[in-house]
This record gives C-alpha cells, structure tokens and sequence, in this order.
C-alpha cells in the first residue's frame, strides 16, 4: 500500500515550499524564483517581474454576492498589487478563465468590463489568455508583468534591524465586508423575503468587493526617492505579512497596537461581530494595501506622506514578532491568513 499524505496535513506554504523543493533554474536571467511576490527577471538594464494569482467560485469569491463587474476588476487588481509589492510598475497582463454552462454570454461581459475598467485604471494592457470548460463554477487566473529599475527592486528580504515598518491606507475594511455580506446571506437564506440591509456599509463592502492595488504609494515613493528595504502586500492579513517579512529578512518585529491604521466605521462595526477592531486589523484579509520597512533616514519624508502610516521598527531576530499594547503587554503574531487546506 503506497502513503498518502492528506493536504490538511500540509497547509498551503508547507504545500508551496514541498512542491517548489526541487526546482533548479537554469537561465541566467533569473534574479529571484519562487518565494517573494513575484518572480523576477532580470532585463539587462531593468528587472522585468511576473505574478499569477488564481480566483475560485466557492473559495475566493461567492457568486450570491458577488458582482461580476467587480470580481472582473478584483482579478486584475489583486495581481497589480503583487506587483506594486515589487516597487514595479504594471504593463501586462493575461486572463484565463473556466466556466460551466451556468454562465451566460452577458455575465462573462460583465467581468471583462470590470476587467478592462481595472486595466485601464492601473495602465496595463490585457495581451492574451486561455477560455476553457469547467465542470463546477468559474475560475479566473491572472498573470500580470511589470517592471522596475534594477535599484529600485524591493524584495519580503532586505528588511534590517531598527528600520521602520509602514503600510499604506487602514486595514481590517475587507474583513468586516466580508462579514457583513455573510451575515446578510445568511438572513436571506432562513427567510428570503427578507432585504438584504447593506445600507451605510459602501466602505467596507467596496474594500471587499473592489479592492484597489496601491500603485498611487509606488508612485508617491518614487517622487520622494524612497526605496524601501522590504516590501510585501497585505493579502492574507498584517500579522501573516509581517511573519513573512521577519522569516525572508531574518529578523524580528514589534508593531504598536494603537498605530495600527483602523478606518472609523471598521471600528464600529467590528463590535457587532464581537472582535477587536486590532484583530480585524491583524488577521483579516484582502486589505491589498502595501506593508513595507524603511531606513530610519527616511522618516521624516515618510511622515510626510498622506496615507503611510508608521506601526513598528524591525527588532532582533530572538524577539521574534509582537504586538505591543499601549500598557506595555505584547503578544506574539501568529498567521491566522486563510489556509486553504486546513482541518
Ligand atoms: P502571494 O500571496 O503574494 O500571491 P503566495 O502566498 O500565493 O503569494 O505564494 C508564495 C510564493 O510561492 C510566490 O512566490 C508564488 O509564486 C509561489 N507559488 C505559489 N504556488 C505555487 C506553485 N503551485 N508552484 C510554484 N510556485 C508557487
Ligand atoms: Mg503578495
């Protein structure tokens, strides 16, 4: 009898670091494989950078609450935003997508219009694809490509011990419009009659719905000669980036509890599903905002900045990473991302 081993023993980076185990390149220009946001190639006089990221009906997205117009846009978003995490600039993409007979020929429309709008928005071109079948529900597969001066490259590993830690934007909005468009599906289950009340929510439903990637921030960077010395973007939640950033960076990190970025009404709502506005902070997902560390040197330019906020510093490897509170107690962070295989 051969073994078998279960995914759900694995996790998904256990899966990626198991399966990815084995790879040798043999191109030259190959800077960086497996293991950041993006790959990264290297052009002669600039990097060239390749991501994919993958969208699944039932996993990623629920079509009984999900606008295709806006699930077009978020596959494309969700890929500029690996790229931006690279310090690079868009220019290409591709779309690849499985359908079952469920959909129609006009609600495919819908997401290429979202789709074309989000292309048009980050100014990338959409150059190719693949159309094929598929036996249950829809799934989109984005590549984007982008480029980025060779001294520009940020990358989760340059982060040094006392360097400053930063993220764009506020945190946990996605998260609580998740929770919003659950509750209310759930309503609408038990009694469909029942309206759903998403009335006041625009905020947190659009961080969810039709996140944005910060391509604005690598551009504000840029003009203010800011090269960060590591760079990741929020997908899986602050406390499972910054644990990526301390393992590829060698290094520890303390992050301030109340400099945490928290949008009002995700302070609000965050009650009604009895969380801390912090945990929504730490541990939801799909922000998509840019988590990044920078030289002490320039603090002053970044403070400056609308919309960066500085959290934390860099610590010493045996401090491993904490959450300090305002009295002084500091907890450990632990990645509670999503985990596709989990038990
Ligand atoms: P992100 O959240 O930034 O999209 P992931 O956590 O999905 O990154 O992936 C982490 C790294 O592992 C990336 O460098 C990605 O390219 C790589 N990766 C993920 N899945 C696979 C796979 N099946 N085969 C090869 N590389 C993979
Ligand atoms: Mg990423």
């Amino acid at each position: 009898m051969s073994d078998r081993t279960e995914l759900s023993d694995f996790g998904e980076f256990k899966l990626i670091d198991h399966l990815t185990q084995n790879i040798q390149h043999v191109q030259e220009s190959t800077t960086k494989g497996v293991g950041d946001d993006a790959a990264v190639i290297d052009r002669g006089d600039h990097f060239e950078v390749v991501t994919t990221d993958m969208l699944v009906e039932g996993i990623h997205f629920d079509m009984s609450y999900t606008p295709l117009k806006h699930l077009g846009y978020k596959s494309i978003a969700v890929n500029v935003s690996d790229v931006c995490a690279m310090n690079a600039t868009p220019t290409h993409v591709t779309v690849s997508i499985a359908i079952s007979n469920r959909f129609s020929v006009e609600a495919l429309e819908e997401v290429y219009e979202g789709m074309l709008l989000a292309c048009k928005a980050y100014g990338v071109d959409l150059v190719g694809g693949d159309t094929t079948s598929s036996l249950s529900g829809l799934v989109i597969n984005v590549t984007a490509i982008g480029s980025v001066a060779k001294e520009a490259i940020t990358y989760r590993s340059g982060a040094k011990e006392n360097d400053l830690i930063c993220v764009s934007g506020d945190l946990g909005a996605a998260y609580i419009g998740l929770q919003i468009l659950e509750r209310e599906k759930q309503i609408w289950k038990e009694n469909p009659d029942i309206q759903p009340d998403l009335e006041g929510h625009d905020y947190v439903l659009e961080r969810f719905l039709k996140p944005e990637a910060r391509l604005d921030i690598i551009k504000t960077l840029k003009e203010n000669s800011i090269v960060p010395t590591s760079m990741i973007d929020v997908s899986d939640g602050l406390g499972s980036e910054i644990l990526h950033i301390c393992k590829h960076s060698n290094c520890g990190a303390k992050v301030y509890e109340e400099k945490l970025p928290i949008d009002a009404t995700v302070a609000n709502q965050s009650a009604a599903f009895k969380l801390e506005p912090s945990v929504c902070a730490m541990n939801g997902g799909e922000d998509y905002e840019l988590l990044f560390t920078i030289k002490q040197e320039d603090f002053e330019k970044v403070n400056t900045l609308p919309e960066i906020h500085v959290i934390g510093h860099i610590a010493e490897p045996i401090e491993k990473a904490a959450l300090v509170y305002p009295r002084g107690e500091e907890i450990f962070i632990k990645a509670q991302g999503w985990s596709h295989f989990g038990k």
